[in-house]
């Protein structure tokens, strides 16, 4: 299963490095019109001086005329100010900058999770079976479940995690994928082992600290097949490891999502990279430290050994460790090179080719072992 990632030796090295009306005046001229008869006697002598001011009355009028080219130019001056607004629309445009706040947005969490305390409520069961029973917290018509020995700061620090998880891969891929699954937090190995069981996950041998299962789950890992979503077991690890593995395992799910429940089709490194990538974002730390080592003696593992879930799962100590930082520095080395839009697309047409190194030379111009040369460089001076 390449969900589980998290081997305890994984664990032990990370760590290690760890948004006038007009005034019309039309309704004075008849009053005036009106009162005019009364006046005519004694108007006669003044119609005539009344006649001088019309013609002062028609100057004006040229005189109006004047104002109304001087009001042709500032039409001109106004033109200006658009070009001004154009440029603010490229400002918008370097998300660079927005991966930079992801950083803080990792630290900002423990201060958003005093506020939400009091809106704490629990779904209407109150609580639900799945090898034990848990508390239900629910909020934007998302469930998390928990071990009631959990603080609910952590639950709902963790359960707004998911969202903030989404934010970041939205913004960096350019998606507006809303895949908010239903989050299951428990406290301890013991209890993790339960849920486990009750699901008929089989790990392979070694202890998960997390993994997903889909919605409804159709390659029926789980006994009931809508039993989907995010599972960790938090007592694996401390604040910044639960935050990294809860992003990590959301990035596989939003990947099935955005794969259309078809994971299994999509190039290993591709999707554990991403996750990786994500954890980065998320926890800032030296994901690329095994690879590091590996490209200074030029023995990173070829990608098209990284691409089947059989190659991956063979390999064991220290190799474990290399795959997934290669993925990562793979992927963060695409994304810095080619965008998070291009990632994408590499993800969702190769698995419709069938071949990574087809869609990329289509997508980037350059195959597999020219994109592999690069990378290598890159991780070296990284
Ligand atoms: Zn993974």
């Amino acid at each position: 299963m390449i969900f589980f990632k998290y081997s305890v030796i994984l664990l032990l090295i990370l760590i290690l490095i760890n948004c006038t009306p007009a005034g019309n005046s039309t309704g004075d001229i008849p009053m005036e019109t009106i009162s005019q008869p009364i006046p005519t006697p004694t108007a006669v002598p003044p119609t005539p001086t009344a006649v001088p001011p019309t013609p002062t009355a028609v100057p004006p009028t040229p005189t109006a005329v004047p104002p109304t080219p001087t009001a042709v130019p500032p039409t001109p001056t106004t033109v200006p100010p658009t070009p001004t607004t154009v440029p603010p629309t490229p400002t918008t445009v370097p998300p660079t900058p927005t991966t930079v706040p992801p950083t803080p947005t990792a630290v900002p969490p423990t201060p958003t999770a005093v506020p939400p305390t009091p809106t704490f409520t629990f779904g209407p069961l109150d609580s639900v079976y799945r090898g034990l029973y848990l508390k239900e917290y629910q909020s934007s018509e998302r469930s998390t479940y928990f071990s009631e020995a959990l603080s609910h700061e952590l639950v709902i620090d963790l359960h707004n995690h998911i969202s903030e998880t989404a934010a970041i891969l939205n913004s960096e891929l350019k998606t507006s994928l809303a895949h908010y699954p239903d989050l299951y937090l428990i406290e301890d190995t013991e209890s993790f082992d339960k849920v486990r069981k009750f699901l008929n996950i089989d790990s392979g041998g070694f202890q998960p600290a997390g993994f997903f299962i889909s919605a409804c789950n159709p390659t029926r890992v789980a006994i009931d097949r809508c039993y989907g979503g995010i599972y960790a077991d938090l007592s694996t690890g401390d604040y910044s490891w639960q935050l990294r593995m809860v992003s990590h395992e959301y990035t596989h799910s939003y990947i099935n999502k955005t794969l259309n429940e078809r994971w299994e089709v999509l190039a290993i490194w591709l999707n554990e990279g991403l996750a990786q990538w994500i954890e980065n974002k998320v926890v800032p730390h030296d994901g690329g430290y095994w690879a590091r080592l590996a490209a200074e003696d030029d023995n990173l593992f070829p990608l098209s050994s990284l691409e089947r879930v059989q190659d991956w799962n063979r390999r064991s100590g220290e190799d474990v460790n290399l795959q997934y930082s290669q993925a990562q520095m793979a992927v963060t080395y695409f994304i810095d090179e080619f965008g998070g839009p291009k990632l994408l697309e590499l993800i969702t047409n190769s698995t419709r080719s069938g071949s990574v190194d087809f869609s990329m030379r289509a997508l980037i111009g350059i195959g597999y072992q020219e994109f592999q040369n690069n990378l290598t460089d890159w991780i070296k001076a990284n």
